[in-house]
């Protein structure tokens, strides 16, 4: 975490030097001085944004596993979207300027795509440029060589930048006509390079002792930029053979130093870098409107810090107006994304070959919220979900799930126009249910179900019926599954049971490929991938697993010993209060103290997913100790026994989870109210918010995504 803190500041550093490239503040003492911080100091500031760029958002698409784009989806949509406000906030600026004078369709894209549409925007389109290149490279070619690429890209743009006028003087010359028919600069040569330079700090051990050689470099950038000058060779002069070493290590430096993130400064020099040419223009115009002409805009300096402040003002208008997210709720649940992809790496590594993780994520993900968890999944490079209804299915599409989602349980027919509006895919129970889906006349994607010993949906795996379902031609069958019942235990009777069933869908499976029917295979579930991998098929289904633990403790807790449970859930304790011996707690006098009593009331009942069942059982943590509930459990709360512990109103309580060393699990949950896990988890109610926190931080101290239930 605090590794940012110091790249956070320099965004700010590096937006005010772009001001400086557009307001020269230095003019007025001497050229030298203001061609040396507005050539060499300020050509840092885009290179060092697009390194952060790549620093954030290539790792996962360049080192982990799967090739996850999602990130780089994200940024492309977000740059995008500013590029697209910046373009119409300047629009009539432009207009006025007479930018668009004697404009045509072609150099309106010209300008759009490869200039930027207003003077300094180029950044925005360059970035998306090169965050597109590389992902389109990154499709064959490995890192090193996309960053050779990248180079090569780079001393292209040097001939067309700072050193034009030596290349004019090579046959090459010519070369660079065709270039700038398309862009008016080389410069947006330079961004795969910063990009692909973010991407490798990120992968490597930050440089030990880097500001020398940061002096040093920056020193023969300078050098090399006057040298350039003096020979007047320049057409552009926003890139050098120096600029990108000594970005290196200026990147090293801020990486190694240890501050506090203040990630206010990230919109803050966003907004500086878009808003400050509107800035330079106001300054003009309140200086002619008020003759203040010699001061506000002769002055370089002060014409300077009159557009930073104008700038500032807006960057701050804007802080105040960003939404932050609500403050928590009284009983909330945390998701922790790491235990969530330590969950997904370990269930991998189980994977038999050729077989892909299919999570389920039905019943709002076991009670963990389906949008917030699938999002997480998706960046995972997680391309396939299961869930149990058609609403299930477009909830996830509406939240903006990507990749298969399969809907294993019962649609009626009537709402299969749902399950093709959201690209979803049906199981088929039987041949009537098929005939009916046919009938509708239109395509519907299906999975098979198929009864092997469970007697719940599906033809059983004998009947000639699933092979007349592939006669029928509005259904587009991609996949044939069953579901073991008996795999959680590992007795042999159970055992003999399951390895029945496997053996006629493998029999199933022998006669479709005898028919030459391919379709996808699946078969496992959480028990299943523990138990029998050697099972195979190309998913594996897995739900409660996914969340960290499976559905009972006792007989099970080894399996799941190299989980982690996702979830906390907590709540906040409303009221601490004294009972005298006596005296009644809750509803039908249900506990009576025998002695004076400290009472804490916790602020979440059964509505919010703790089992009245509990009442009288049930435990929670308070400051890392075991509190235990005293007297029914109600529907907003209940009240647990604190005596000696210290308790206050506003502490929280943690009634799933873990607190200091103690942890209270689900299975726990589970075993005091007779039932397993998965029941609890997916009884857990609307009324606790979902947010997904990362870095083992709780949510707390704020330290959380945005991305509700
Ligand atoms: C719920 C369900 C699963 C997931 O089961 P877990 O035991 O939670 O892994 C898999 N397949 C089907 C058909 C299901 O209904």
């Amino acid at each position: 975490m605090k590794k940012y803190g110091a790249l956070d500041r320099f965004r700010l550093i590096a937006a005010l030097l772009v001001v400086s490239v557009h307001t020269s503040p230095l003019a007025g003492v001497s050229p030298i001085a203001d061609f040396v911080l507005t050539r060499a100091v300020a050509r840092l500031a885009v290179p060092f944004f697009m390194t952060v760029t790549g620093f954030f958002v290539l790792p996962e698409l360049l080192y982990g596993d799967g090739k996850n784009c999602g990130r780089l989806a994200a940024s492309l949509k977000k740059t995008g979207l500013i590029y697209l406000i910046s373009v119409i906030l300047y629009l009539p600026l432009g207009l006025y300027a007479g930018h668009y004078n004697g404009i045509t369709p072609l150099k309106a894209l010209k300008m759009l795509i490869f200039d930027g549409a207003f003077y300094h925007l180029w950044y925005l389109p360059a970035v998306m440029l090169g965050l597109s290149l590389i992902w389109l490279l990154s499709r064959f070619m490995r890192p090193g060589a996309i960053f050779a690429a990248a180079i090569f890209l780079y001393i292209v743009g040097l001939g067309g930048d700072s050193y034009y006028g030596l290349i004019t003087l090579t046959p090459l010359g010519g070369i660079y006509g065709a270039i700038f028919a398309f862009s008016s600069y080389t410069r947006i040569f330079m961004a795969p390079l910063f990009l692909m330079m973010g991407a490798a700090a990120a992968k490597m051990k930050t440089v030990k002792k880097p500001l020398p050689l940061f002096v040093d470099l920056f020193a023969a950038m300078t050098a090399e930029a006057l040298v350039l000058r003096s020979l007047d060779v320049q057409r552009h002069d926003s890139m050098y053979i120096f600029l990108p070493p000594c970005l290196w290590f200026l990147f090293q430096l801020l990486l190694g130093m240890d501050v506090k993130p203040l990630p206010c400064l990230r919109s803050a020099s966003m907004v500086i870098y878009i808003v400050h040419p509107a800035a330079i223009v106001a300054v003009r115009l309140a200086a002619e409107l008020t003759g203040l002409e010699t001061l506000l805009v002769e002055n370089a300096l002060v014409h300077y810090l009159a557009v930073c402040a104008l700038s500032g003002i807006a960057a701050v208008i804007w802080l105040l107006a960003e939404k932050r997210p609500d403050p928590p709720g009284r009983s909330r649940i945390e998701l922790d994304a790491g235990a969530l992809a330590h969950n997904v790496e370990a269930l991998r590594e189980r994977l038999p070959d050729g077989c892909l993780l299919m999570p389920v994520v039905k019943a709002d993900a076991y009670g963990h919220g389906a949008v917030p968890i699938s999002k997480e999944l998706n960046r995972l490079g997680i391309r396939a979900f299961a869930v149990a209804t058609v609403e299930e299915g477009a909830r996830l599409r509406r939240g903006g799930i990507r990749g298969d989602i399969l809907i294993l349980g019962y649609t009626p027919p009537r709402q299969i126009g749902l399950v093709r509006r959201y690209r979803l895919i049906q199981t088929v129970t039987d041949l009537d249910y098929a005939r009916e889906l046919n009938a509708l006349g239109r395509k519907v994607r299906v999975h098979l179900a198929v009864d092997t010993g469970m007697n719940r949906l599906g033809e059983r795996a004998d009947s000639e019926n699933i092979f007349e379902m592939f006669g029928l031609k509005h259904l587009k069958i991609e996949g044939v599954f069953t579901h073991l019942c008996a795999d959680d235990r590992p007795e042999t009777k159970f055992a003999d049971f399951t390895a029945g069933q496997t053996e006629r869908f493998a029999r199933l499976c022998d006669e479709l490929e005898k028919r030459k029917i391919k379709v996808k295979k699946h078969i496992l579930n959480s028990y299943g991938l523990f138990r029998y991998p050697e099972i195979g098929g190309d998913y594996a289904r897995v739900g409660i697993a996914l969340y960290g633990v499976l559905s009972d403790g006792p007989t099970t807790a080894e399996l799941a010993a190299d989980l982690k449970p996702v979830l906390t859930f907590r709540a906040d304790i409303a009221q601490v209060k004294t009972v005298l011996p006596g005296e009644n707690v809750g509803y039908g006098l249900g506990f009576t103290a025998e002695r004076v009593m400290e009472v804490a009331v916790v602020a979440a009942g059964y509505a919010d997913g703790v089992p009245r069942a509990l009442s009288g059982r049930g435990e929670v943590l308070i400051k890392g100790r075991r509190a235990p509930m005293v007297g029914l459990i109600c529907m907003d709360q209940f009240m647990v026994d604190v005596t000696g512990m210290d308790v206050r109103a506003g502490d929280s309580a943690v009634i799933i989870g873990s607190d200091g060393e103690e942890r209270i699990t689900a299975c726990e949950l589970a075993d005091k109210c007779g039932t397993v896990a998965n029941e609890i988890f997916s009884r857990l109610g609307s009324r606790p918010e979902r947010r997904i926190v990362r870095g083992g931080k709780n949510w707390e101290k704020g330290f959380c995504d945005t991305d509700r239930a």
